[in-house]
């Protein structure tokens, strides 16, 4: 499975993927270490455009070195986060004056430059000198988790590893630059967080997230499953009669129960009609849909958590791709099924219970 995962992954890479950015493809160390400390924190649309003004003025690490803090500053007014500025200085400085202008091109000594972690350091050695480290960041996280059906948490010591490892283990050794800017940009523009392009996924065939209904479960997170104030939305999502329903399955609070399909937020949102009709147009791809009613606040206190939410029905005209292998279940499946309290209390008091959704 993992060599079909990495094939298939390249193939559209070479065949399809028109993701455009201005330093891509690019074999400059000098140029990706600068693109990469400008994507640290920021997005692609606003980072563009520094690069390009470094680039201009800048266009090799020897003038980088030798321009005045300020006016490295200065060009970089707008971005935020200074120490990654700093540290771009400080690293241009310590390349000319004790590497003799020469960027690093092995893995540890590109990592021993300040403000480099191990995720920088893999994508300059495998754009610049093709060496074989894989990129893992979220976008990888995400395809990986969905693709193989991994539902250990990203952010755990354990998951880490088993993440790390996995990601080494589908890395194609001489084609390692090319693998990790797939992976990248295929996260960003297919595997996406929300709404991905499922139905035009070449890995579709295989994916065990998409084969098993839990794209919106993965990949999972500890430090969601472990907060004390969690906000529960659940979407009642009703095509020709039936709902959508899934089971949890992580190692969270009512694993194995039921439940409908759940967006969790951090804080409070507030719902109204033109809020969910925007959440399902730009969040999951949903462009026509009715929204039938939003719950009032609904409550609950366990031992260690307290959880709050509300419940929205939409009735779908058609089934985006992405939902097809959810579970649909009639009034009398759902009858069936185990909910937990915070479900089955709301249930009792509306009307879904009685067939009326
Ligand atoms: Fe991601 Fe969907 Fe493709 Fe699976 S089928 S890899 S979830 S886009």
């Amino acid at each position: 499975m993992e060599k079909r995962f990495t094939d298939t992954l390249l193939h559209w890479h070479k065949r399809y993927n028109t993701r455009e950015m201005p330093w891509k493809g690019e074999k400059d160390p000098y140029r990706i270490w600068l693109s990469e400390v400008i994507l640290q924190q920021t997005r692609v649309a606003q980072g563009w455009q520094y690069y390009n003004n470094f680039i201009h003025k800048y266009p090799t690490i020897r003038y980088l070195a030798k321009a005045p803090d300020q006016e490295v500053f200065k060009l970089w007014e707008g971005l935020g986060y200074y120490n990654r500025c700093k540290n771009l200085l400080f690293t241009a400085r310590q390349i000319v004056s004790e590497m003799k202008g020469v960027f690093p091109d092995q893995y540890e000594n590109i990592l021993a430059l300040k403000g480099v972690g191990p995720y920088t350091a893999a994508a300059i050695a495998s754009f610049a000198y093709n060496l074989p480290y894989a990129v893992v960041d979220g976008n990888v996280f995400r395809v990986l988790s969905r693709f193989f059906g991994i539902e250990e948490a990203i952010d755990s010591t354990h998951g880490k590893n088993l993440f790390a490892e996995l990601a080494a283990k589908v890395l194609p050794k001489k084609e390692a630059g090319l693998y990790n800017q797939a992976i990248m940009d295929f996260g960003a523009t297919v595997c996406k967080p929300f709404a991905p392009i499922c139905s035009d996924c070449p890995l579709q065939k295989y994916c065990k997230a998409f084969a098993e209904g839990k794209v919106n479960y993965l990949p999972i997170k500890e430090k969601t499953l472990l907060r004390k104030n969690r906000w529960f939305y659940y979407f009642l999502f009703s095509y020709k009669g039936k709902l959508l329903v899934s089971q949890r399955r992580a190692n969270d609070i009512w694993q194995n129960l039921f439940e409908f399909y759940l967006l969790e937020t951090e804080e409070q949102v507030k719902w109204d009609e033109a809020a969910v009709q925007q959440w399902l147009r730009e969040q999951i791809g949903i462009k026509k849909a009715v929204v039938g009613g939003i719950s009032p606040l609904q409550k609950q206190q366990l031992t260690h958590q307290q959880i709050r939410g509300q419940f929205i029905g939409v009735t779908l005209e058609t089934v985006p791709p992405f939902l097809e292998n959810y579970r649909w279940e009639t009034q009398k499946g759902l009858q069936k099924l185990a909910f937990p309290r915070f479900i089955t209390s709301y249930l009792e008091q509306t009307t879904v219970q009685k067939g009326r959704f």
